[in-house]
């Protein structure tokens, strides 16, 4: 599997395959990092998410986003999980809005002051 790697700006193109022995094996990459995100992309993809929620009593809603990544896989019930929040002012940048999203041990939390 071609990809490029999304961790600098350099931008390697990483191959990232199985061996005979089932073992992942990542080439292309200038760096540790880059073997790193080539093997979790092929065993188990990850991504942040970022989203909006609605606010009890304003049109504006509050930008919100994954503490830290989750698996490719659980972005759909991650963003049906902000469409059925509503949050009560005020929020602080870092609140938790959503503790353990999705049956996930990631948290949706406050990206901006309200
Ligand atoms: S492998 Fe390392 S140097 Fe290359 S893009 Fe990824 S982080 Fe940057």
């Amino acid at each position: 599997m071609k990809m490029i790697c999304i961790n600098c700006p350099k931008g390697c193109e990483l191959d990232v395959s199985r061996g005979a022995d089932g073992a992942v094996v990542v080439t292309g990459h200038s760096c540790p990092r880059g073997e790193t995100y080539g093997r979790s992309e092929l065993v188990n993809p990850t991504r942040m998410v970022t989203g909006l929620v609605r606010v009890a009593g304003m049109r504006k809603p509050l930008p919100v986003k994954t503490r830290t990544p989750v698996p490719k896989g659980k972005i759909p019930d991650v963003l049906f999980a902000l469409h059925q929040t509503t949050v009560q002012l005020p929020v602080k940048i870092g609140d938790v809005i959503i503790p353990g999203v999705a049956g996930t041990d990631v948290d949706i939390v406050a990206t901006a002051n309200m």
